[in-house]
This record gives structure tokens, sequence and C-alpha cells, in this order.
């Protein structure tokens, strides 16, 4: 018998962060946070924890059930925590790399907590090699910190304004110290970063589904660009960095983020429902039943039921009890990656026309596979439906994207993808319509979509022509613009 990852041909979600301040129960409400975060990341969890003088760590691989337990919560005293669930979407999955990172510098201990991908990172940690700095993770998010340590600033805060102005790419940041909690969000604000209150105290999460369970109430969203302060129930904020046109992630309606969760100021389950009505309008099928592919093509495949009549159906039932890997028996079994998490049911699906909803096609092997299963199943007729355009471009934002050459979509015309997954007929939704479903498309990125990037991707100009001089002590940096308070 040998062990498999089992290939599982969906966009990767990338990570969730969460911090709260000032509570009593603050290791133990922000352990619940990442359990409600848990779908944006299953390789590694962690909790930095303050007690007003010192930092507690506590990290692990694997699911956030499986790393904490009441021993190591109660190492992890204080009363306030940030926390992270990771999936490794820059640098290798190991627990060197798992989050909060923390670090001990000329400025006192440091923890930090980033969902996102810095475009830029691989530039700024060479020069940094080479200015002596010495990594002790392959993972993008700790060039933020050296660049912090090295910075002449006199505050951290300003510390931290000059080294998001060198960073480049999406960033939703915790940055837990002993006596107080640093927030930010990138310009274009790629990644969500949400707002709470539990008791008179701040919370802050990746998706407001982590603020329900323990009955936090929704705030506000962290503004893109904005840096906050919080120490106990106090909150300030400002605006330092140079002001982008807004590139919320539109996959993060798509599939990335709970449908109970509210994500840049509008309900993932309104979204995705639309999704599914916009596209049983371009794409209606003759057919007897709609199937969701679980659980994401759920909430659209409502949509287009409603939209076109047809009977919602779950003729698929996804295991969710299954881990990165599994042992096979040494005789393979066919099509075995997919029917591990999805197995048909027959009576539903026997001598049917089938309309499968599912939200994207990365390299369509899954999609192949996924067929393949219903019509062993009996289905008469299989017409695919996917409530996203092609993919065509690799993210440089946080999410695992397979490179251009494995995107089906970018190298198949939509005809030839029917073929190679073997549907009577296949549908994707227009770009027109996905940014109609998500309301004010304007202000989100589609460049997996479109290949036009909100950002430069790779060598970024800016950073060389700062990197002809050494790192420490950048001029033409302004100090902090002045500080507006919320109070
Ligand atoms: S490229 Fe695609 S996945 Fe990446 S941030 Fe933009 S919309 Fe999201």
């Amino acid at each position: 018998m040998s062990e498999h990852e089992l290939p599982w041909d969906k966009l990767a979600e990338e990570c969730g962060i969460f911090g709260i301040v000032g509570h009593e129960e603050a290791a133990r409400l922000a352990y619940l946070g990442l359990y409600a975060l848990q779908h944006r990341g299953q390789e590694s969890a962690g909790i930095a924890c303050s007690d007003g003088r010192k930092l507690y760590l506590h990290q692990g691989m694997g699911y956030v059930a499986d790393v904490f337990d009441e021993d190591s919560l109660n190492t992890l005293t204080g009363s306030s925590a940030i926390g992270h669930v990771r999936y490794s979407t820059a640098g290798e999955s190991q627990l060197t790399n798992a989050q909060p990172i923390l670090i001990d510098c000329w400025r006192g201990q440091i923890a930090l907590a980033h969902n996102g991908n810095l475009v830029n990172a691989a530039q700024l940690r060479r020069e940094l090699e080479r200015d002596g700095a010495i990594f002790h993770t392959t993972s993008d998010s700790e060039v933020v910190l050296h660049l912090v340590s090295r910075s002449k600033r006199r505050t951290l805060l300003e510390a931290l304004i000059e080294a998001l102005r060198l960073v480049q790419g999406a960033y939703s940041l915790l940055v837990q110290t002993p006596e107080y909690l640093l927030v930010a969000r990138d310009p274009h604000g790629f990644r969500p970063l949400c707002i709470g209150r539990v008791d008179g105290r701040y919370v802050f999460a990746s998706e407001t589904c982590a603020l329900d369970l323990i009955d936090a109430e929704y705030v506000r969203d962290v503004a893109p660009g904005e840096v906050i302060w919080v120490q106990d129930d106090t909150l300030e904020f400002c605006f330092p960095l140079p002001k982008e046109k807004p590139a919320f992630c539109i996959f993060e309606h798509i599939y990335f983020s709970r449908p109970d969760s509210l994500v840049f100021g509008r309900t993932v389950n309104t979204s995705r429902r639309l999704l599914g009505k916009l596209l049983a309008r371009e794409h209606p099928a003759v057919a007897d039943v709609v199937v969701p592919v679980p659980d994401s093509g759920v909430t659209a495949g409502i949509g287009f039921s409603e939209e076109s009549g047809l009977p919602l159906e779950f003729g698929l039932i996804r295991n969710h009890y299954v881990g990165r890997t599994f042992i096979e028996p040494k005789q393979s079994i066919r099509n075995f990656g997919v029917k591990v998490k999805l197995n048909p049911i027959r009576e539903i699906l026997v001598g049917k026309r089938v309309v499968l909803v599912d939200d994207s096609i990365v390299r369509g092997t899954t999609s192949r596979k996924i067929v393949q299963i219903i019509r062993q199943a009996g289905a008469r007729e299989i017409h695919v439906r996917i409530t996203s355009p092609p993919i065509v471009g690799p993210c440089h934002y946080g999410i695992d994207t397979p490179t251009k050459r494995e995107l089906i979509g970018a190298n198949k015309s939509a005809e030839e993808i029917r073929e190679f997954i073997g549907a009577d007929s296949l549908g994707y939704l227009s770009l027109e319509s996905l940014r109609q479903a998500v309301e004010d498309g304007d202000r989100f990125c589609t460049a997996c979509f479109t290949d036009r990037y909100p950002t430069e991707v790779g060598a970024v100009q800016r950073q060389k022509e700062l990197f002809g001089r050494s790192l420490v002590g950048i001029s033409g940096v302004e100090p902090v613009a002045a500080v507006e308070t919320s109070r």
C-alpha cells in the first residue's frame, strides 16, 4: 500500500486570521474563531497570546481541533491573542512555516499572522539576505518582520508602515506585541478582514462566520490601506499607504468564503445564489434535475434551480472527513481521489438528464472524473454549468493556482474542454454576469479570468529603485500620518 496526495482540482484556499484584544478568554475565543475559519487552511494552526508583558505561542500541523487541547490552551495566558490557520501558498508545508511567526528583536517580542501573498517577497528577501538577514522560514510573511526589525523608525507602528510601503501584493495582517495589536490591510484590499465587538472588546477576523461563533457583533471591514492600533478597548486608525484602486478577490464570493459570511460588505450566499440564477439565464439546459457539486456548488445550484424551475437534488454526497493524503490499495481503483470525496446517489441520477453545477474548472481532471462517476451511476446526459469564466492565469495574491500551462481554460477552447471532461454540454458564466452577481464588480480583482493583474507581478520596479541602496534607513518614507481616532 502507498500513501498518495489526494488530487482535488480546485484552487486552494489561502489562510484565515483572527485577533482579539483585552478579553479574559482571549485564547479560547481565538481557538473558536480559527475553528470557524478552518475552511481557509488545514495545514497548520497557531495562536500567540499576550499577558501584557510576554507573548506565548502554540502551533502545530493539522486541524485546529488536533493542534489545541485543554492543556495547550491553558499555556496561552493573557487577554490578547492572534491566531492563524494556514494553507501554504508561499513556502513549504512544514511546522517552521506555521503562523503566527514569533520573533524577539530589539523592539521586543512581535508575533505576526498574515493572509495573502507578497508579490515582491522574493526580491525583498534576496536584498535582506545580502544585507545579512537570516530567515527562519520559507514563508513570504517573514519578510515583513525583517523589514520592521531593521527599520530605524522610533515606534513599531511607524516601522510597520515603512515596511508596508515596501511590500507589494496581498496582505491582511495582525501584529501582536505584549502591549497592543496592530492590524493592516493592503491598499487593494485583496483579502477580507473585518472588525467585530464582543463584551465591549475588539475582534478581527477574515470572515464574519468567526464573529458569529463567539457571539461578536460585526462593526465594519478594515478598509483597504488602513492601519489600526488597538489596546484594551481603544482603537485608532490611519491611512498612511498610497491609495490604490480596490481589487477585492472575486473568488472569495465564488468559492473560498463560507456562504454564511459577509465578505466585502455583501453576503456570500446572496452572490452565490445570483451566480446560479445568472448562469441558468445564460446557459439554460433541457434537463430533468440540477445536481450541485458539494459543497461550493450547492448555493449556486439552488439559484440555478430557482431560475430554471428544474428540481434540485443532492445526487453527489461529499465525505467531509478526508485529509490531504490517503493510503490506496495496491490494486488501483479508478477515479479513486474523487471517489474518496464524492459518492453518487444512483436512484437520483439513473436515466436523468443532469445539470451539474460547479464553481470552477482548474486543470479539468477532477471535472472529468466527476462526469465519469455520474455517468457510471446511470445519468443519460450531463450538462456541466460553471459559475465563473474560464481560469486563464495564475493568482499571485495568496491563492494556490497551477501554472498557466496546467490551466485548461488558458489552453483549450470551451468546446475542447467539454470534450475533455466528457460532458454533453458545457457553459461558463460570463465575466459580465460574474461582476453583476457580486454587485459593483469594478471593486473586484478578476485577474485569473482576464490575465490583467492589478499590481506588477514578479519584478517590481519601485523596489528595484529602492534597492539601489541598502534597505536599512531607506529615505523618502514619510512619517506616520496623523492618527485619526474612532473614539
Ligand atoms: S487573481 Fe483570482 S484568485 Fe487571485 S486575487 Fe484575483 S480574483 Fe482572487
